[in-house]
């Protein structure tokens, strides 16, 4: 699918990503840019997504990603990463009108999209998944780059239950290309600026836990975040912490995006499928890691997810 014998005649492509691209997203993106221009030299080839966080700016030829997305072009082919249509965002229309339209992604909640599809939930992430779709030969140590840091972050460090034998197989391969990977994952993943690890703080101070401590829940308002100078991209990295706390069993972190509206996060240790209650509420994601946009109150978006963490629960 992502090799010239599969892309005969294909002369413009165009690679798009989820809303809110995280890490794996941003990585996949630029790991298959940096790949298919190697495949098929002679294709124009466009990177549409939002605006990435200022992190990944760490990765090379970041810019040629377009976040204005009016255009009427038509492309040969898109490949829509790490998502559905439905979270192309504003790419939506540009998929639909493509000739060919590829979705590659290893959500579990992604029955598949487009012309053609390979959805593969038992991948850490897509990075992962496009590497194993990759001829090997090819890849240079941008591509590695890419690959090894969307793996990375999918997988908290190779730390969560994604994390497979072939994962850390891979991620052995890649590394022998010799960049710096311990300096990608700390100004990546681990580095917060202040303000970042001040609104964590906040966020953390201001949780509350529920049925006997095994879940807890956090909150970031509008006026918190005007506050503190941060926007929704610093606020990576809260449920996490959240998740963390020990005798936790479910973690969720929302916070506002517009009048009564909030984007929801939701982590799990397992004993808890939070993909299975986002997808109720439209989104969707993993058993141990997922989020959907709520509409409503505050306490009322508690109410509803608590009554289905209680019902999977029991
Ligand atoms: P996060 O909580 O970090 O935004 O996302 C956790 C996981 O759920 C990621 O794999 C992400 O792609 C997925 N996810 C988050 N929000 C949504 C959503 O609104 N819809 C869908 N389909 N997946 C989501
Ligand atoms: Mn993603």
């Amino acid at each position: 699918m992502i090799r010239s014998n599969d892309l005969a005649g294909v002369k413009s492509i165009a690679i798009g990503g989820h809303v809110r691209p995280d890490g794996d997203c941003v990585c996949s993106v630029m790991a298959l840019y940096h790949y298919l221009k190697k495949e098929i030299p002679e294709a124009q080839i466009d990177v549409y997504l939002e605006e990435p966080p200022v992190v990944f700016q760490i990765l090379e030829d970041i810019e040629v990603i377009k976040s204005e997305f009016n255009t009427d072009a038509c492309y040969d082919a898109f490949f829509a990463l790490d998502c559905n249509e439905e979270r192309l965002g504003d790419a939506q229309p540009i998929f639909a009108r493509a000739k060919r339209r590829i979705n590659i992604d290893h959500h579990i909640s992604n029955m598949g999209c487009g012309s053609e599809w390979v959805v593969e939930p038992e991948k850490s992430s897509t990075a992962e998944l496009l590497y194993e779709m990759m001829d090997h030969s090819l890849v240079d140590e941008e591509i590695a780059k890419a690959i090894y840091l969307g793996i990375a972050h999918d997988t908290g460090v190779f730390r969560f239950s994604n994390t497979s034998p072939r994962t850390m197989e891979i991620a052995a391969e890649l590394l022998k290309f010799g960049f710096d990977f311990s300096a990608l994952i700390e100004e990546t993943y681990y580095e917060k600026t202040y303000l970042q690890s001040q609104i964590m703080g906040r966020a953390i101070l201001g949780s509350v836990r529920f049925m006997d401590n095994r879940c807890i829940v956090s909150m970031v308002s509008r006026r918190m975040m005007e506050f503190y100078c941060v926007g929704p991209k610093d606020l990576d990295g809260i449920v996490n912490q959240l998740q963390g706390i020990k005798g936790v069993d479910c973690a969720i972190f929302m916070y506002e995006t517009g009048t009564l509206e909030y984007k929801v996060s939701m982590r799990s240790n397992g004993t808890v499928d939070v993909s299975k209650i986002a997808v109720k509420f439209g989104g969707g994601g993993h058993v141990r890691a997922a989020g959907c946009m709520m509409n409503g109150t505050y306490h009322d978006n508690i109410n509803n997810l608590s009554q289905e963490i209680a019902t999977q629960l029991k």
